[in-house]
């Protein structure tokens, strides 16, 4: 806004207008006369200012009529009472004849061009009033060889216009540094890599380059500058916790592309390739169209919907009257909306009268919800991405966000890239490393070891933020004296990292002037998960790091949703908006709300319905969107459990290895069919819109709910967003703010007061649970280790890579799959070496719940003595190895320490160069 019209005015043409500080000359021409008043070629909103076409040339004077000058406006500061003139003759014939000698160069073949009609080389060339070229054609014509190597990103580089876009986004928003300009005049050329293709290249395809460049010289498989498309629809990408707004371009029901807005504050115009391109799932033959009902034979047999829900009623009403509400469950998912969790949870305890509801988060992110709770009063992250660009140090533990969370990753190497130290607290050299000040390459379970350390060497070098702790925490002392108590060399040798190094990255730390911390499924997927979410929260408090710009505890969750499925009640213990179920008061809300009784009973958590149901207790079981049986640990056990069940229904859209077991499948919806809200890492609520009808013979996930809350006699209208998302409103405390309309393009972040306000930093003045409690836990071994290391020497530990989400059951139908179409076992040279292994050569990954057979992939990214999967794929299995072991505070799976051993099956060859870079 204008802070002094006398300082802040400058002139367009003759005419004022305010100017905001920082301002360049096209900045304000755009805001005034609107984006293509003045042309450009080089220039893009998402980059940095370049100067390098010279086509947004104007006139600048610093009186109307004094001296003029000609400069390029998109790099060129505005000044107070600065005149611009973007029309003079001068101009005109400057931009002319610069777009003249870029035709030059420049194949005119436009009728036949995948951008004809959305060109901005056209574009420009027609508003500068281009009707004939008078030079001739330059040598790079010829060079029409298109690169078509790679799954999804394509070029015609002689199509290029040499304007950098694609190397600036490639640099500036992806950080990746694979396309460069090489050669000069004429043979200047862009080359990706040491000029070699696309498939050959480290790109990692995230598409920032194509939906940069202004012609068709980069661009993608999917024609996403076409101008085919009719309809463009804005909604939020499925896959992870970042929660990348996405335009889906569409003609009819065919999804053709999808770009990222630039007005996006999320993600500002960039995606991951999941995002951009991995859609293709939404209508492959492989989904389920139609309800299935399991008849005697094992064989599933096709039904109507009225037969399916007949069937359901029938069974569940039988089941909840022979052993009562407890003897059902649901598992919600976080890739469905909040919407339709809450409608879950709302059928669960309601109808089923029961609080075995559970989701996944369970299995990821459940220790964070537990822990910031105990700590801080809420669940959640404290601060948002944008702080990003505020921090002054970076801590990742746990976390490998360029793979995870992959523009987050982006962003935080952008920033780190231009100085802010990274401190990164990890098993494993992760794509980060190379870009950390400090690397602590501690041992797989020792998180809580480690973190003493850091807090002691805070303490040590006199860095707590006393002030801050007397004012806003409470019972430091007994921390204190936990820290004082530590004995810092059997530390060492627990964690495998030294002092040194420890001190050195917590001083770093607590000396910034705002410190940030990411943690991921690295901290929670242990047996101390939530006492190492609860660490994390006392390194903040110690040093200061809480309720301002730069700051803060910042979960990185695992899938789309998973902050909104347990916002909207879908734990056992906490019902919509974290009330305690426990608790009598509660009961009674909910009860006067809903108008039926609340159950009292305490709910399953996921792995305790598991062995409920082996052990006969539980009968029913609803799943929707969870493949259970891929995905979660031990699955010999699940299996067991799915198989002991006396019936399941599985809401889906594909046939995946749960709903195999089902006895009732009923055809869902996916994302890109259905509308409702998400909510994002950074508390943000976002709408998530329908681009195309439902698949005919499927159903929005909310749609199934409603209907079959209608067939259990309750009085649910048919699904609408909004409809839900009111009364979601109405029950849930820090939604009281929201409504359809006012979460506009952007969302809003939670909490949300009364007329839209919302909440980008939380704990500002106090913390949600008044004060912030500090909690000293000492370090435990891992029983997995302790019970079965004698015999399985390795510790292994799982994650996820940037192709795939966990079970991967859509990225698995994209081209995704052309880039990573397997799981790959990453082991050390020097125990590859011992076992006699190479990569690219069959391995067998064994424990003591079973065996799968893998790809080698040798790297020094995994120390010796670790072991390195992901379980994205059903033909491997990874989950046969994976054990029972859990946090002792919430039940979350200890996916990341695992008693393994390896051992050669036979020679291979490596076949994808993408998971072989590191060897
Ligand atoms: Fe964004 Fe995550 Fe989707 Fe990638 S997967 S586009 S980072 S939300």
């Amino acid at each position: 806004m204008v802070k002094d019209l006398s300082t802040l005015t400058a002139f367009i043409d003759g005419d004022a207008y305010s100017f905001n500080e920082g301002d360049t000359l096209l900045d304000f021409i755009d805001r005034h006369r609107g984006r293509g008043h003045v042309p450009t070629l080089c220039d893009a909103p998402q980059l940095d200012p370049y100067g390098a076409c010279r086509v947004c040339s104007v006139e600048v004077a610093l009186q109307a009529d004094g001296p003029r000058r000609v400069v390029a406006s998109c790099h060129t500061p505005l000044t107070a009472g600065m005149h611009v003139f973007t029309e003079s003759q001068k101009v005109r014939k400057l931009r002319k004849n610069i777009v003249e000698l870029v035709l030059t160069d420049h194949p005119l073949d436009c009728l036949t061009c995948e951008v004809s009609g959305n060109c901005e080389l056209q574009t420009v060339a027609a508003k500068v009033g281009i009707r004939k070229v008078r030079y001739p054609a330059g040598a790079n014509h010829l060079d029409r060889k298109k690169d078509l190597s790679h799954a999804y990103m394509t070029s015609e580089l002689s199509k290029c216009i040499n304007c950098a876009r694609c190397v600036r986004a490639c640099d500036e928003i992806q950080g990746q540094h694979v396309l460069s300009m090489h050669g000069r005049g004429f043979n200047a050329k862009i080359i990706k890599g040491l000029d070699q293709s696309f498939a050959d290249s480290e790109c990692v395809s995230c598409g920032a380059c194509s939906q940069a460049c202004p012609t068709s010289a980069i661009s993608d498989v999917f024609f996403s500058k076409s101008i085919e498309a009719t309809k463009k629809t804005r909604t939020i990408c499925t896959y992870c916790g970042v929660g990348c707004n996405l335009n889906v371009a569409t003609k009819g029901d065919q999804v053709l592309s999808i770009q990222a807005p630039v007005d996006a504050e999320v993600n500002h115009a960039h995606t991951c390739l999941k995002g951009r391109f991995a859609f293709k799932f939404y209508n492959h033959k492989d989904r389920l169209r139609t309800p299935l009902i399991k008849q005697p034979d094992g064989q599933f047999k096709e039904a109507t919907w009225q037969e399916a829900y007949d069937h359901i009623f029938t069974n569940l009403t039988r089941i909840k009257a022979d052993h009562g509400g407890q003897s059902v469950a649901g598992i919600s998912s976080a890739r469905c909306t909040n919407e339709e969790n809450y409608l879950m949870q709302k059928f669960i305890r309601n109808v089923m009268g029961t609080n075995n509801i559970d989701c996944c988060a369970r299995v990821c992110h459940s220790p964070t919800a537990w822990g910031m709770q105990k700590s801080f009063g809420t669940g959640a992250a404290t601060n948002s991405y944008e702080d990003i660009e505020h921090t002054r140090c970076i801590l990742v533990i746990g976390a490998n966000p360029t793979e995870g969370h992959p523009v987050t990753g982006a962003r935080l190497k952008q920033h780190i890239m231009k100085g802010t130290p990274l401190i990164v607290i990890d098993p494993r050299k992760i794509e980060l490393v190379p870009y950390a000040k400090h690397h602590l390459q501690l041992r797989p379970g020792t998180n809580v070891a480690l973190l003493n350390m850091f807090a002691r060497c805070i303490l040590d070098a006199g860095l707590v933020k006393t002030d801050f702790i007397k004012k806003r925490c409470e019972n430091w002392e007994e921390f204190e004296a936990g820290l004082r108590a530590l004995d810092l060399a059997e530390l060492e040798k627990i964690t495998g990292v030294s002092i040194d190094l420890v001190r050195a990255a917590a001083i770093e730390y607590a000396s910034a002037e705002a410190a940030m911390s990411f943690h991921g499924l690295g901290v929670t997927e242990h047996q101390q998960g939530a006492k190492t979410v609860m660490l994390i929260s006392n390194l903040a408090m110690m040093t200061g790091n809480i309720g301002r710009p730069g700051v803060g505890v910042n979960p990185l969750r695992g899938q789309n949703n998973v902050q909104g499925a347990a916002d909207m009640g879908c734990q056992p213990h906490q019902g919509a908006g974290y009330y305690e179920m426990a608790d009598p008061q509660v009961q009674q809300r909910y009860a006067d709300f809903y108008g039926v009784p609340t159950p009292t009973e305490p709910g399953w958590k996921i792995p305790q319905m598991f062995d409920a149901a082996i052990e006969g207790k539980l009968k029913a079981l609803w799943l929707m969107g969870e493949d259970v049986v891929q995905t979660d640990p031990d699955a010999h056990h699940v299996r067991h459990a799915m198989e002991s069940l006396e019936f399941l229904v599985v809401q889906e859209i594909f046939m995946t290895e749960t709903a195999k077991y089902a006895d009732v499948i009923l055809p869902a919806s996916s994302f890109l069919e259905k509308s409702g809200t998400f909510t994002n890492a950074e508390r943000r609520v976002q709408r998530v819109n329908a681009t195309v009808k439902p698949l005919p013979g499927t159903k929005p996930d909310g749609q199934i709910l409603c209907e079959v809350l209608q067939r259990f006699g309750v009085a649910q209208p048919d699904y609408t967003p909004d409809g839900v998302l009111a009364e979601v409103a109405q029950i849930v405390p820090f939604f009281k703010g929201i409504t359809w309309e006012n979460l506009g393009e952007n969302g809003l972040q939670w909490p949300v007061k009364e007329g839209g306000v919302d909440t980008q930093i939380m704990h500002q003045e106090q913390f949600t649970r008044g004060k912030g409690h500090f909690h000293f836990f000492s370090w435990k071994e891992s029983t997995e280790l302790e019970t079965h290391r004698g015999e399985f020497p390795f510790i292994l530990t799982t994650g996820r890579i940037l192709e795939h989400y966990n079970c991967g059951t859509m990225t698995r139908r994209t081209g995704n799959s052309e880039i990573v179409g397997q799981d790959y076992l990453s082991l050390n040279p020097a125990d590859a070496q011992r076992k006699g292994i190479r990569s690219g050569d069959i391995v067998r990954l064994f424990s003591a719940r079973g065996e799968v057979e893998l790809e080698a992939r040798v790297t020094d990214e995994v120390k010796p003595g670790i072991l390195y999967t992901t379980f994205h794929f059903p033909d491997a299995m990874v989950n046969n190895v994976t054990g029972q072991g859990c946090d002792g505070d919430t039940m979350c799976p200890e996916y990341k320490v695992v008693a393994a051993d390896v051992e050669l099956v036979r020679a291979g060859k490596p076949k994808k160069k993408r998971m072989m870079e590191m060897v």
